[in-house]
């Protein structure tokens, strides 16, 4: 079959990542580029300096280092390049990602301790303090900021005050806040946050990246656990080689992601992008709940990303039924991934407006067939 012309796509994604991308985004990645190229390799120049402004950031005191693979691997490069041999890593969970997070360090052999929330409390800044007090070997702290999970916006700026106030080196898993929720990273003394390609700067997968403190990042040299994963190594062949990676890049993606943003520039930032989610968030839990859903956690505790809800109360509820029904009607949303209830998820970042969220809970309404 020849492929002529742009195919539409029949569903809109409401999932956390991948999701729905511009047009302008595909139609980026409608050339082939060279990596050797210093077209293509000034490209990854100005989407490093750009990261770095929207961590806020200065460019003397931070690096943004881009890392092949989905966003896990971002995250592994991260627990495996910045913690020392003698090091011992706290890792805050409440939910799949503070867990995933948990076990790379277990599977790299770092010495780690996990303090759990469960799956529907916020972390809690507290627990932090008493476990830094008990343990003075403890050298870094590690939270998810969105726990996509359930759609928890963790509180990371008390945790941040209590993790600096002990001198501790602060990772923040952002992947699925960063581009669409402010975060004052220099401000907060995070100094590693990680993000990935395909979450709210509205790219396509194929890359994470790390907005690193340099300084400590220098820390990182020869600490790294994997050869891939050395984040600290990427960094230096980046720098040195003006925005050359160490291996074949995703080329395809990273032109993408240029596009990406561009066009969240064009949208006013990341504090409009916020609204923009903020609403749309707003306008499908107001549908939804007219309907009669409840949604897993509190306001306060809920991020503008995803939003996990109950199973309606009716025992003829099946989640395959109704998910094959929303993805005729051209919605795809997404299972739930806890264990303490029956929930669905329904995600709202990507191209998607409210306009959006309001045919959904149409859509919703027409199929409420239990
Ligand atoms: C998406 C996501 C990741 C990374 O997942 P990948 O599937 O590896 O891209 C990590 N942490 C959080 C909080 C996420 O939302």
């Amino acid at each position: 079959m020849k492929l002529t012309q742009l195919p539409d796509n029949p569903y809109l994604l409401l999932t956390p990542g991948p999701l729905s991308t511009s047009k302008g985004v595909k139609a980026a990645m409608l050339r082939d580029w060279c990596t050797w190229d210093s077209e293509y390799n000034d490209l990854v120049q100005v989407i490093r300096r750009k990261l770095v402004g929207l961590a806020e950031a200065s460019q003397d005191d931070y690096t943004a280092v881009l890392m092949q693979g989905s966003g896990s691997f971002s995250v592994e490069a991260v627990v495996g390049s910045a913690v020392p041999a003698d090091g011992k890593l706290v890792v805050m969970t409440n939910g799949a990602y503070g867990n995933r997070l948990a076990q790379m360090a277990q599977v790299l052999k770092i010495e780690t301790q996990v303090i759990d929330f469960g799956e529907v409390a916020a972390a809690e800044a507290d627990a932090l303090q008493k476990a830094l007090e008990q343990d003075p070997k403890i050298t870094h702290v590690a939270v998810v900021h969105c726990e996509t999970t359930t759609g928890m916006l963790n509180p990371i700026a008390e945790v941040a005050k209590v993790a600096k106030a002990h001198g501790k080196v602060l990772i923040v898993d952002a992947m699925s806040s960063f581009g669409g929720v402010p975060i004052d990273v220099p401000g907060l003394g995070i100094d590693f946050l990680i993000s990935s390609a395909n979450k709210c700067i509205q790219g396509v997968p194929g890359f994470g990246f790390v907005v690193a403190k340099i300084d400590e990042l220098k820390k990182c040299s020869g600490q790294a656990r994997s050869l891939s994963l050395d984040l600290y190594d990427q960094w230096d062949t980046m720098e040195k080689h003006n925005g050359k990676w160490r291996y074949t890049s995703p080329t395809h993606v990273v032109r993408a992601f240029y596009q990406a943003l561009a066009e969240l520039e064009e949208e006013g930032g990341v504090e409009k992008r916020c609204v923009r989610y903020r609403e749309n968030q707003r306008t499908l839990v107001e549908g939804m709940e007219k309907l009669g859903f409840v949604t897993l956690l509190p306001k306060e505790l809920q991020s503008p990303i995803i939003t996990s809800f109950y199973y309606p109360d009716s025992p003829a509820f099946t989640f395959a039924a109704f998910y094959e029904r929303l993805k005729k009607e051209g919605f795809v949303i997404y299972p739930g991934k806890i264990s303490v209830a029956d929930t669905f998820r329904i995600g709202n970042i990507g191209e998607v407006y409210p306009h959006d969220m309001k045919r959904l809970v149409q859509a919703v309404e027409q199929n409420l067939f239990w």
